[in-house]
């Protein structure tokens, strides 16, 4: 029989409804939620490792590279097939993607949650554990990078993202759709990510930080950044990589301090095309070597920055990064 690690980090999957605050609160360890899983006994053999008991939003970038060493750690020794994280929603896709890339191991490693709190009606969580742990122990899974498995569907994690705030079908990989899905008896991959990156430096570099770019904003907290100074900043332009003219001010000025600019977009699907040349699109911004991020998220955009930035700080270097 297969072994799989679960490692448990928090989130919605370990919590239960408190009276007295009148909300979700962590509540269950490891081993309760490997307990409410009894089909598990059938699909692999689950030892459990927990490494937090925090809602997602607690999880920093720091502990996201550690959990990159654990799962490394775990997946090093042979008797271990796979590794599946249980982890909150709400910054799931950025921890998936960190291990994705900071993790050095080839055997399969899956990610998953809940959206319903183990005491509601139906909670999702017993059923996405079953699913990230029939993955894991799936040969086919391994080399395709970390593994977001949430509803049965099989995400990639440079494509997913949360869509909805409440359904239990909230993570999809807009403009792609899932790599595979899993089924009561076996699991299907019709897909094979591409381009699969490794970015593995002695530590992550902190401060880089995020700014969504809107109609009418000025430069004054680009300024702000650039004084305190952070080691790095990710925008989020509009469209294809275009941000309003006092915006490019702003960035500028970043750069002006010698700070590395990553330009995402906010728009959902798609690239950042230099498309354009007006004033505040992308290629007007070019002779300060403004870094494009190709079709990363912000959020993602960002951790790939801090880790690429644990290797080197020249421009060109961590533009090549982004050009994968
Ligand atoms: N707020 C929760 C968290 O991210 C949401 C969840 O787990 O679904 O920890």
């Amino acid at each position: 029989m297969k072994k799989v690690v679960v490692i448990t980090t928090g989130g919605t999957i370990a919590m239960k409804y408190d009276p007295a605050t009148q909300g979700l609160v962590p509540a269950v360890n490891g081993d309760d939620l490997i307990e409410a899983v009894p089909a598990l006994g059938e699909v692999a053999a689950v030892e459990v490792a927990e490494f937090a008991n925090v809602p997602s939003g607690h999880v920093t970038p720091q502990m996201m590279f550690e959990l990159a060493q654990l799962v490394d750690t775990y997946a090093a020794r042979e008797d271990v097939n796979g590794i599946v994280v249980t982890h909150g929603t709400d910054t799931q896709e950025e921890t998936a993607y960190l291990l994705s890339l900071a993790t050095k191991t080839v055997k399969p490693v899956c990610i998953t949650g809940a959206m319903r709190g183990a005491s509601e009606t139906g909670p999702d969580g017993p059923a996405n554990i079953l699913a990230a742990v029939m993955t894991a122990a799936c040969d086919e899974a391994a080399g395709k990078g970390t593994l977001l498995v949430f509803n049965d569907e099989i995400h990639a994690a440079a494509e997913v993202t949360k869509t909805h705030t409440t359904s239990c079908s909230t993570f999809h990989s807009p403009g792609w759709g899932p790599i595979g899905h899993v089924y009561f008896d076996r699991v299907v991959f019709r897909r094979q990510p591409l381009n699969l990156e490794k970015i593995c430096p002695p530590a992550l570099a902190d401060d880089v930080c995020l700014l969504k770019t809107y109609a009418g904003m000025d430069a004054w907290l680009f300024k702000a950044l650039a004084d305190k100074p952070v080691a790095g900043l990710v925008v989020e332009a509009l469209g294809c990589g275009n941000v309003p003219p006092d915006v490019k001010k702003g960035i500028e000025y970043v750069r002006a301090q010698g700070i590395p600019v990553v330009l995402a977009t906010r728009v959902h699907t798609g690239r950042v095309v230099p498309a354009y040349s007006y004033l505040g699109s992308a290629r007007s911004m070019e002779s300060s070597k403004i870094i494009l991020a190709g079709e990363l998220t912000g959020p993602k955009a960002r951790l790939k920055l801090m880790l690429a930035l644990g290797l080197t700080k020249d421009v060109d270097e961590l533009q090549q990064y982004f050009d994968n």
